[in-house]
């Protein structure tokens, strides 16, 4: 691009940017934004100076990436998001501008600690789980591949909750991440929107007598947007995320502040201020809400103004619309955008309904997150009918003439109609946003095979019939910026030191060259002593927070997720329970020494996944403080777990707890992260596990238990968990243990909420059928430690055998399969 060189004074930043530059721009900025001198400087002071450095290294390239793909009309992506997990974002753009060892070095001639510095940090966690994280590696991808794209979502002044234990129960305070502001993000008050939402719809008649529908009497409030910049690695494109913050209209308050009640105008604007206040802390899970549609419904009427403001600067015929911009939607969340856009070309552009629908269907396409049937999401209809009145018009309409296909293709089937209606009939009607946005996406995807196929078979067979072709399937990836090159130091050097390929963060195949290796003993030690130096620093972390002393030598045994009763982490607490009654009645035994490490926020208000937390707690009290054991076993639960502390803990791990019943979980990400940095899976045949199996092969995996087949015949036959209970021995022991009040003396019926869902409850999640064959396969693994070079060589296996994995192969899918997207370099 000529117009990168012309405005821009040539880079006296990039490619040359050496340690005593960004020293200089350091000190620059703690002495003029911060007004500090070094001697007055906080440790706060110097991570912000040292962002703000950084940050100067990445605005240009952002501009001019803006400038080229505006002046060049390019196609883009708009990535819609209610969540983005971005996480610490320091070494992560440092990396992918390539100043990683330049601001390092000069932050410790500063004679700072780099590791103290960038730990001032607050992790931008404005999401919840795998969907929000997935997000977050999209963008990455999409900028190192060139492709245009803008991710859109609501800038919550709350992130997810922050969690403590108070005596083994969980706490939850508020995420105050912006408190103090944020180094990454740029208002752009020029780019705000203003949009409707409440009132009610008039029929008006033109003066030819024509009828039409009005909005009137909405409520309005505002969006202004903050961008966050995107750096691809090793490239010039800067994308950016825009995330939408609400605040009142002048407006909205006219009124009451014209009948001079200054301060109760004041008072009632903050009420627009509420929207994005704070992130629903439901994971896999919708609550029906209103202010959570009213969010939706914000970001997206924001998002898509956005869009549309852009589109019309360089283009008048609408139908070319679909050529300019694909909209994908991260999972149903901003489905509503649907029906926006069929508002605004059919109400404010005046186009007929067919020109609509057909603009409308070639512009989206949609991701499906889930198969679990409480995470499905529907508003019911009244509420829908409050909030957006028009909209709910329109889902009628575009619901009516999709009941008449329905008709057509199965004439006398009102059983198909029922089924596949975006109503759904009942005592409280009900709208379902899958179906609308199945209905008009062009591409619907699920995010592993297993989970597309089950899609297809099981939540859709008739949608698969209708529209042949429509489903496909796009497998989840995770960024190797973030998850190999940001996180684990000292595997990068060692790939250095054996001359691997430098481009393997940008080709993630050419770690297969680690498999040249395989009976090189000196680099299987080296390997092996990387893993035991992480594990050294993680041991220091579990001892700084839980006050815990664990031993590095120990199997170090990680289970991080969301808290959820299909992840089962009770099953591992089974597998814990029986391991130390095991030790305590066979002392003799040469059992391999264990660290249990778990990381997992419950939703607020999930009373069972709470309790299971409280269980393991307890039971790790009890077990830590045992001497019989001799430390052999031990049980560290950290607290907050995020982003920047999965960074800490992946790269230390060996067993990689991924024990979801089959079925349940949809590809998990934090599999993938976990296999690249060296741990072995212990896995059932669920989501992404799957094709991590193919990826390594049988021997450099443990899977056990039902799969969904079996799943599937156990549920037809009649499930009856009491049989596990009655028929095994350590089951029934571990679980009457349990509840015996040992663990929790001063509250004995603590845990019983989990032994009646396991046994009187019916055991949704086949916990008990699966609990045998999980007890063997944890012995296999127990063996396989024991074989250190063994263990070393599947240790390797896994790094050099994850390219599949890299968010970049799943993105490159979507931008040919389902964007149609060329990349774009600037
Ligand atoms: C990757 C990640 C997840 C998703 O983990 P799964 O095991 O796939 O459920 C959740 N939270 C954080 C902080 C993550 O980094």
């Amino acid at each position: 691009m000529s117009l990168t060189t012309d405005l821009i004074p040539d880079g006296a930043f990039h490619g040359v940017a050496s340690r005593q530059s960004m020293k200089e721009s350091i000190l620059h900025h703690l002495r003029y934004t911060l007004v500090h001198l070094p001697q007055q400087a906080t440790p706060r002071d110097w991570w912000l100076a040292l962002s703000l450095a950084i940050r100067d290294r990445i605005t240009d390239d952002m501009s001019m990436t803006q400038i080229a793909h505006n002046s060049d009309n390019v196609r883009r992506v708009y990535y819609l998001s209610m969540e983005y997990l971005m996480g610490r974002m320091l070494i992560n753009n440092a990396h992918n501008i390539g100043v990683y060892d330049a601001a390092k070095q000069a932050i410790e001639e500063l004679g700072l600690d780099w590791e103290q510095i960038c730990d001032e940090e607050m992790d931008m966690g404005l999401g919840n789980g795998g969907l929000g994280r997935l997000a977050a590696c999209f963008l990455d991808s999409l900028a190192t591949l060139d492709l245009p794209a803008i991710g859109y979502g609501i800038y919550y002044e709350f992130g997810l909750f922050k969690q403590e234990f108070l005596q083994g129960r969980q706490v939850e305070h508020p995420d105050t991440w912006i408190k103090y502001g944020t180094p990454w993000d740029i208002i752009r008050p020029e780019y705000s929107q203003t949009i409707q939402y409440y009132g009610r719809v008039e029929t008006v008649y033109d003066s030819a007598g024509n009828s039409r529908p009005v909005w009137v009497d909405t409520r309005s409030v505002m969006g202004v947007p903050f961008d966050i910049p995107v750096a691809g690695y090793d490239t010039k494109t800067v994308n950016f995320l825009r995330l939408w913050s609400s605040h009142s209209t002048e407006d909205f308050d006219l009124e009451e502040f014209n009948k001079g009640d200054y301060v109760e105008a004041v008072r009632s604007k903050a009420m627009g201020e509420t929207i994005s206040k704070v992130l629903y802390p439901n994971d896999q899970n919708a609550n029906g809400k209103e202010l959570r549609l009213v969010q939706q419904y914000f970001f997206v009427a924001c998002s898509l103004a956005d869009i549309l403001r852009r589109f019309e600067k360089m283009n008048s015929d609408w139908t070319k619309l679909p050529d300019k911009a694909v909209i994908q939607l991260n999972d149903t969340h901003p489905a509503i955008a649907i029906v926006e856009l069929t508002r605004v070309l059919l109400d404010d552009k005046h186009l007929s309904w067919d020109s609509t629908w057909d603009i409308v269907t070639r512009t989206f396409a949609y991701t499906n997150h889930t198969l679990l049937p409480e995470a499905l999401e529907k508003w019911s209809v009244g509420l829908f009918e409050k909030v957006l009145p028009r909209h709910l018009q329109l889902i009628y309409e575009i619901n009516h003439r999709f009941m008449g296909e329905v008709a057509q293709r199965w004439p006398g089937r009102d059983d198909i109609c029922r089924a596949l209606s975006i109503i759904e009939e009942g005592e409280h009607k009900m709208i379902r946003m899958a179906h609308l946005a199945v209905i008009a996406s062009h591409k619907v995807n699920g995010v592993a095979a297993l989970h597309s196929q089950l899609l297809k078979s099981e939540l859709f067979p008739h949608f698969d019939q209708l529209y042949p072709g429509k489903f496909t399937n796009k497998t989840n990836g995770i960024t190797p910026r973030r998850w190999l090159l940001g996180c684990n130091p000292g595997l990068v050097q060692l790939f250095e030191r054996y001359g691997i390929d430098r481009d393997w963060p940008k080709n993630l195949e050419h770690l297969r060259t680690l498999e040249s290796f395989l009976d090189d003993n000196a680099f299987l030690d080296d390997f092996m002593a990387v893993k035991h130096q992480n594990k050294v620093h993680l041991a220091k972390i579990i001892k700084k927070e839980c006050d815990i002393d664990v031993d590095p030598f120990a199997l170090f045994d990680v289970q991080i997720k969301r808290l959820h009763e299909y992840k089962r982490q009770h099953l591992t607490l089974l597998n814990i329970l029986t391991l130390y009654h095991r030790l305590l009645n066979h002392p003799e035994s040469n059992t391999v020494p264990r660290v249990f490490i778990f990381g997992a926020k419950a939703a607020p208000g999930y009373a069972l996944a709470k309790d299971i937390i409280y269980a393991i707690n307890s039971v790790a009290k009890v077990i830590n403080n045992d001497p019989r054991i001799k430390g052999k076993l031990k049980v560290a639960f950290l607290s907050n777990y995020r982003v920047s502390l999965a960074s800490h803990i992946i790269p230390a791990a060996d067993l990689s707890e991924q024990i979801s019943t089959a079925g349940k979980e949809a590809s998990g990400t934090g599999n993938m992260k976990l296999a690249l940095n060296g741990a072995i899976t212990i896995g059932t045949m669920d989501g992404a596990n799957v094709e991590i199996l193919e990826e390594v092969g049988p021997d450099n995996i443990f899977i056990f238990g039902l799969n969904v087949d079996q799943v599937r015949a156990l549920d037809h036959k009649g499930y009856n968990p009491y049989r596990y209970y009655q028929q095994d021995e350590e089951l029934k022991g571990a679980l009457d243990w349990l509840c015996s009040g040992h663990f929790s003396p001063n509250d004995p019926h603590a845990f019983d909420s989990i032994r009646n869902s396991l046994l009187q409850g019916g055991d949704p999640y086949k916990v008990m059928a699966d609990y045998r064959a999980y007890m063997d396969c944890q012995q296999q693994v127990s063996d396989a430690y024991q074989d250190k070079p063994r263990w070393a060589r599947m240790a390797v296996l896994n790094t050099a055998r994850m390219g599949k994995f890299s968010s970049d192969r799943t993105i490159q899918e979507y931008a040919d399969e389902i964007w149609t997207l060329p990349a774009y370099p600037v």
